[in-house]
This record gives C-alpha cells, sequence and structure tokens, in this order.
C-alpha cells in the first residue's frame, strides 16, 4: 500500500500537503466521517483521491454537475489515475463495462450524480451494498441544504445511503460557509459523528479592486490591456449588456465572446468549450456562467454592474485564480446599479424574502463604499476575524499616498449642496472653474462657489471627485444622466469639521514579492501546451496548470529528474508530456545562453506571477520572420522551436487576418478541405487528416479552415 504522500507525489507532482489536507486524509483513513470546508482552490479533491489510491477498492464520488465530472475525470486520468464516471450520456452497456471495471478493481474513483443511486431503472445502491467499496465523498456537499441558493432534492436521498452503507466512510466537501448550511451538510447526510475541517475563506491570492463605474468601458479596455493573453470572466447584468459588451470587446480586437442562458444551447456550449480551451480568452456572461467549469487557470473577473449580494460576488470572483496564483477581482461600482437592483427585488411577492434580499444587497453597496480594507470587509461578513489590512486590495494599496485634501474638498462638496445635489461632476467643476460656457445658468453664477476652485487645473477636481465618490463621500445616483449627492459620511465630517486624506495619485500596483520567471519561456511553454491539449481533445490547464508552467519557466530543468521538481508534475504526466516540455526548455535555454535554476524543493517558494506588461507576444516574432520571407521550418529552427508552435503561431496569424492562407495552401486545395469538412458531422481535424492521408498536413488542414466556424 502506498503511503498519502507517496501518492501526492507520484501521481499528483505534489511535495507537500497544504493546509488541513494531510490531517483530513487521516481521519478519512482512520474511516471517521468528515466534514471539509475550503474554499475554492483550496484542495479539496486531494482529500478524497488521495485516500482513494491508498485504500483497497475504489471511491464514490457523488457530484451534482456532469459537465465537472468529465473534468475531474479527465484530470485524474492526466495523472495515471483510473478514474469513470457514470451518467446519462453514456449508453446501458457502457454503463454496465464501466461496473465491470470497477468490480475488477481496474477503476479506483467513480463519478455519479445523485439521481442515479436510487434510480428507478438501475440503482447503483444494490451495487454499492456488495461491491469494494472503500469511500463515499459528497462533492459541493451544500447542495444538500435547503437554505442554499443551489439545493438539489436529490441530495437528500445521500443520507438513504449512508445507512446502506454503515461501515464505509463519508466524506463531505463544500466550498461554502454559511452557518445555516453548515447544519445542514451534518444533518441531512446523516453523517455519523462526523468530523470537521474548516478552513480560513481567504482567497490570498485574489486582488480585488472596486472602480468607480463612470467610463466603464475604456476602464476595462485598460484593465484589458494589463491582462494581456490572460483568461477571465467579465459578468454583466443583463443578456443585453453581455451581447454589447462582448461586440464592442471583439471590434477592439479582444478575443471574447458572450455567454447567457438566452443563447442557444449549443452556441451557450460551443463558446464556454473554446473558452475552457483557451481559444477564447474572455468570456462575457450573465452569472448564468460558471458553475459547471472547474478551468484553473482564469486570471481575473470583472463586474461591470453591482452583484445582488456578497455571497455572489465571493463565489463569481472565486473562479478567478484556482491554481493559487496571483489573480485579479474588479468591480465597477455605481450607486444606480444598486438603485436598478432594489427596483428588481421589489417585484418579488414574497416580503420576507424582499426583505433579506435587501439587506444584503445593502452590504454589497456598503462594500463597494467602504474605505476599510476589502479583504477585511468579506471575511467579516462570512464570520471570520481578519486584521485590518491585507495588502492586496486598492484600498490597502492607497493607504500611505493618502494626503490632506481638507480645503479641495470642501469647496467640491459645497459646490454639490450649493447646486441643490442636481447636477452631474462635468458641470460642478465648470462652476468651480468660473467657466463662462454658454451651458451655465445665470444662476450658478452668482453662488458663492463659482470660481473658488479657478486656481487647480479640470483634471485636479476630475480626479478628486472621483476619488471622493470611491472613498464613499460622494454618490452618483441616476444612470443616464448622473447627479452627485452628499453622503452621510461627507455631512459628519463636514459637520465635525475633520480633515479629509485622499489619495490622489494611481494605486500603486502590487509591491509583494515576485520571483521572476521567464515571461517568454512561459509563453512558449504555453503555447506547447495548448498544442498538446488540442491534440488530446483536453482543457490545457489538465495538461499542465498555469502554475506547474511558471515554474519551469523559473527553474527551466533540463532533464527528468528536474521536471518532476515542479509542482504539479507527477511520474505519468512526466512521462507523458516530459520529452516535449525538456525539448522546448532545453533549446530555449541553449539558444538564450541561459542556466538551469535550483529548485530547493524542500522550502517551496510560491511563485508569483507578475504584471503581464510588455509581453513580448512568441507569435509575433513568427509574423516578423514570415515578412522577412522565412518558412516555418526556417523559422523554427531560427527560434529553436517546434516546427508544429511556428505553424500554430501561423494558424492565429490567419485567424487574425494578418496573414493570407492562400501563401500556404492553393486555393483549390482550400476549397476541396473545407468542403470536406461542412459535410461533415463530426467537425474535428482526425477525420479529415484520415480522409485525406498525406495529401494534406494537419496545419494546412488548420490553415484552410482558420476562417470556418
Ligand atoms: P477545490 O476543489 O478546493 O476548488 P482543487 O482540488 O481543484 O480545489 O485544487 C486547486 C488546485 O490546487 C489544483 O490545481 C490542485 O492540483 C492544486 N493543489 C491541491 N493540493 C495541492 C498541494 N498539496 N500542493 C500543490 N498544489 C495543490
Ligand atoms: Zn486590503
Amino acid at each position: 500500500m502506498n503511503s498519502p504522500i507517496e501518492v501526492l507525489k507520484g501521481f499528483f507532482g505534489y511535495n507537500q500537503f497544504r493546509g488541513n489536507q494531510e490531517a483530513i486524509i487521516k481521519a478519512v483513513l482512520n474511516k471517521k466521517d468528515t466534514i471539509v470546508l475550503m474554499p475554492t482552490g483550496g484542495g479539496k479533491s486531494v482529500c478524497y483521491q488521495v485516500p482513494a489510491m491508498v485504500l483497497d477498492g475504489f471511491t464514490l464520488v457523488i457530484s451534482p454537475l456532469i459537465a465537472l465530472m468529465k473534468d475531474q475525470v479527465d484530470a485524474l486520468n492526466a495523472n495515471g489515475i483510473p478514474a469513470a464516471f457514470l451518467n446519462s450520456t453514456q449508453s446501458q452497456s457502457e454503463q454496465r463495462y464501466i461496473l465491470q471495471e470497477v468490480e475488477q478493481g481496474k477503476i479506483k474513483l467513480v463519478y455519479v450524480a445523485p439521481e442515479r443511486l436510487f434510480s428507478q431503472s438501475a440503482p447503483l445502491s444494490d451495487f454499492l451494498q456488495s461491491s469494494k467499496l472503500s469511500l463515499v465523498a459528497v462533492d459541493e456537499s451544500h447542495c444538500v441544504s435547503q437554505w442554499g441558493h443551489d439545493f438539489r432534492p436529490e441530495y437528500l436521498k445521500i443520507g438513504q445511503l449512508r445507512k446502506l452503507l454503515p461501515n464505509i466512510p463519508f466524506i463531505a466537501l463544500t466550498a461554502t460557509a454559511d452557518k445555516l448550511t453548515r447544519k445542514d451538510i451534518a444533518l441531512n447526510l446523516g453523517l455519523k459523528d462526523p468530523q470537521w475541517f474548516i478552513s480560513s475563506f481567504d482567497r490570498s491570492n485574489i486582488t480585488y479592486r472596486v472602480e468607480q463605474k463612470r467610463n466603464s468601458f475604456e476602464k476595462l479596455l485598460e484593465f484589458l490591456e494589463e491582462q494581456q493573453g490572460n483568461s477571465g470572466v467579465i459578468y454583466c447584468l443583463s443578456r443585453r449588456n453581455v451581447e454589447e459588451t462582448a461586440e464592442k470587446l471583439q471590434s477592439v480586437g479582444v478575443s471574447a465572446m458572450p455567454y447567457h442562458a438566452g443563447l442557444p444551447r449549443e452556441v451557450r456550449e460551443r463558446n464556454q468549450e473554446q473558452f475552457i480551451k483557451d481559444e477564447t480568452k474572455v468570456m462575457v456572461a450573465t452569472i448564468a456562467f460558471g458553475m459547471g467549469i472547474d478551468k484553473s487557470n482564469v486570471r481575473f473577473v470583472v463586474h461591470m454592474n453591482l452583484p445582488q449580494n456578497i455571497e455572489g460576488y465571493y463565489q463569481e470572483t472565486g473562479r478567478a485564480g484556482r491554481d493559487g496564483l496571483p489573480s485579479e477581482a474588479l468591480l465597477f461600482f455605481s450607486v444606480g446599479d444598486s438603485i436598478t437592483l432594489e427596483r428588481m427585488l421589489e417585484k418579488a411577492d414574497n416580503p420576507d424574502y424582499v426583505a433579506i434580499m435587501k439587506g444584503k444587497l445593502a452590504k454589497m453597496r456598503t462594500f463597494g463604499m467602504s474605505r476599510t480594507c476589502r479583504r477585511k470587509y468579506l471575511m467579516n461578513y462570512f464570520g471570520e476575524e481578519f486584521p485590518d489590512s491585507c495588502g492586496n486590495c486598492d484600498i490597502c494599496f492607497s493607504q500611505g499616498s493618502a494626503r490632506d485634501m481638507t480645503v479641495p474638498s470642501q469647496m467640491l462638496l459645497s459646490a454639490i449642496v450649493r447646486l441643490q445635489e442636481s447636477y452631474g461632476l462635468g458641470y460642478t467643476i465648470l462652476i468651480l472653474k468660473g467657466s463662462k460656457s454658454a451651458k451655465i445658468k445665470e444662476e450658478h453664477t452668482k453662488l458663492s462657489v463659482y470660481g473658488i476652485g479657478k486656481d487647480q487645473p479640470e483634471d485636479f477636481w476630475k480626479t478628486l471627485g472621483e476619488k471622493l465618490m470611491k472613498e464613499g463621500y460622494i454618490a452618483e445616483a441616476g444612470s443616464q444622466f448622473p447627479t452627485l449627492k452628499l453622503t452621510t459620511m461627507a455631512w459628519d465630517k463636514l459637520k465635525k469639521k475633520e480633515k479629509i486624506f485622499v489619495a490622489m495619485d494611481a494605486p500603486q500596483k502590487k509591491t509583494s514579492k515576485e520571483v521572476s520567471y521567464n515571461k517568454e519561456l512561459f509563453e512558449a511553454l504555453k503555447d506547447l501546451r495548448f498544442q498538446i491539449a488540442k491534440k488530446e481533445d483536453i482543457p490545457p490547464y489538465i495538461v499542465f496548470s498555469d502554475a506547474t508552467l511558471v515554474e519551469m519557466a523559473t527553474y527551466r530543468p533540463n532533464t527528468k529528474e528536474g521536471l518532476m521538481d515542479m509542482a504539479g508534475v507527477g511520474a505519468t504526466k512526466a512521462d507523458r508530456y516530459g520529452e516535449e516540455f525538456l525539448g522546448m526548455i532545453i533549446r530555449y535555454i541553449k539558444s538564450h545562453n541561459l542556466e538551469v535554476k535550483k529548485k530547493l524543493t524542500a522550502s517551496r517558494a510560491t511563485v508569483k506571477l507578475k504584471a503581464s506588461t510588455g509581453v513580448s507576444d512568441t507569435g509575433w516574432l513568427t509574423y516578423k520572420y514570415l515578412q522577412d520571407g522565412l518558412n516555418t521550418y526556417q523559422i523554427a529552427s531560427k527560434r529553436n522551436m517546434k516546427v508544429n508552435t511556428i505553424e500554430s503561431h501561423l494558424v492565429k496569424l490567419v485567424k487574425n487576418g494578418k496573414v493570407e492562407a492562400e501563401k500556404f495552401v492553393s486555393k483549390d486545395d482550400i476549397t476541396t478541405i473545407r468542403v470536406f469538412y461542412r459535410r461533415l458531422e463530426d467537425k474535428r481535424l482526425k477525420p479529415i487528416k484520415e480522409h485525406f492521408g498525406d495529401r494534406f498536413s494537419y496545419c494546412q488542414i488548420k490553415l484552410a479552415l482558420a476562417h470556418e466556424s
């Protein structure tokens, strides 16, 4: 029998357990019932996957989402762990075959949906009682609680299963923290004196930022520019917003796709698939998106509108950074949004519900306006203590650079009051500047504040106005023609004649410790990963996570042993992908005269992604060489890259319209390939290649189809 740490190292490629993992696994192996509360990305899966490989027999995993099951099974298989799922998309004989393999001990983990347990046609419960079952894991176990927003009645059946299997340990896992849900999990699943493992819900790798919603689209573009090439989700309130935003982003060349419940299912699924496979970088979506995805390399989540409550906001932002690398959560805040949401809530006819939801909305609004550390606010909301500052949110970044802005702030605030709180920032600034513009109403030129701010430039007032909004002194009401109002906090300050401190500079960028890794090599490794994933028809993050590639780009290992020191490279992946990744690294360090860095595995440093500004896009260099007249082979040898990689650049360039496919495949051949492709039901490359045999290379086929679908 393998020990847990051997399994962790050998199959998952990790050198040590994280947080509570080890204690949880110990309890499970001691046959205790356990309940695990851990945030998204905390590493819940390892808590039952490692025991599954330590114990004889097999582990049953109950999970609500078919899409996630496939992902988990793919990920396990990629690590060399035999796993399978049973669901309604499979034929009877297929399912029988899987169960046979389970009986023969060929499969260690079986994923099922809860409805399968006692289904009328083929209940699993009989099979489970007579099989070599060693452990039952209940994933997303908050689904058993009526209090939660994900309640699934079928989960209540798990309690029956618990009774039928008195000697089998159960482990329940969830990332939902609230107290009522916790109680329900223990109660409704019928767990026996369960041992609780509660981790902090803090997601320390996520940076929280709140921006005023004014000019949100321009601000979004600036943000996306910094995030170049990264994968992320942009949440919008309405379907219309989703479509508009996606279109606008596409029109400026951002690789974005829409997702909402109103789109035809095929479109939705296709867009989601493209996102998961890194073919589309940005998903613009309503909150309908996200439940069924497990993508670990989501680098940012943006909310264009105020979410309805902190629970939703936290869950949605939590989809960023599951791999533990630094990630961003950006919220565009406006009081107007909160008024719109309140009106929507009032339409519901259950008054209790309306009252509760309004209370939650108020907390969300306070989050946006508050000047306390965002993380502290979130943690306190979920009932966790937290120090006053986290050092990784916009509020914490701006502290320290705050200056005394009492006098100009008083000017601006009184101008707003003198204007009866009925005008926007632009007009208020014109008054302060004593503008002679025709827009100014006659009576306003007589106000005491008219012209009192003419010594400062317009930009100064604009920045100050925005900062005062951000700091919660000024609220903006109305969406089309927003007007400024003073908040109670501002009135308080004025009354008490307290000083007002404002940080006028742009918020500092992160100052956290960063280990530098080679960005160009990282991009090349990402390209290689993308190619392999495409060939194997699995999501790239299942081949290796971003975190693993960052390690490779940091330490640049040139031997198989060295490669296996990288977190996330287990024996199977080293065998399966090692050669290709090592090849790329070795070529790269040779051509750049770099050395291998020794990794001190005992003190595994957490590697942090550097803000990705000024990326040297590797595809761009290929483009330059193409323009110089080099062919793909010449470019590959010049760049010390695989021809495959260069060809993938080429396909991208054709897709982007930078290069014409006709230069590489004749017009007639393109037509031939396209006609065949359009008649195909199964739109994969393989059948096309098989049909044409040696007549066309994969690359030629891809080039011919670059503008299809
Ligand atoms: P959760 O299910 O809690 O959201 P996962 O089980 O998907 O989290 O784990 C999140 C990420 O952390 C995955 O990429 C996983 O492989 C990685 N991970 C889990 N345990 C460890 C560990 N002990 N060391 C390093 N990485 C780990
Ligand atoms: Zn903070």
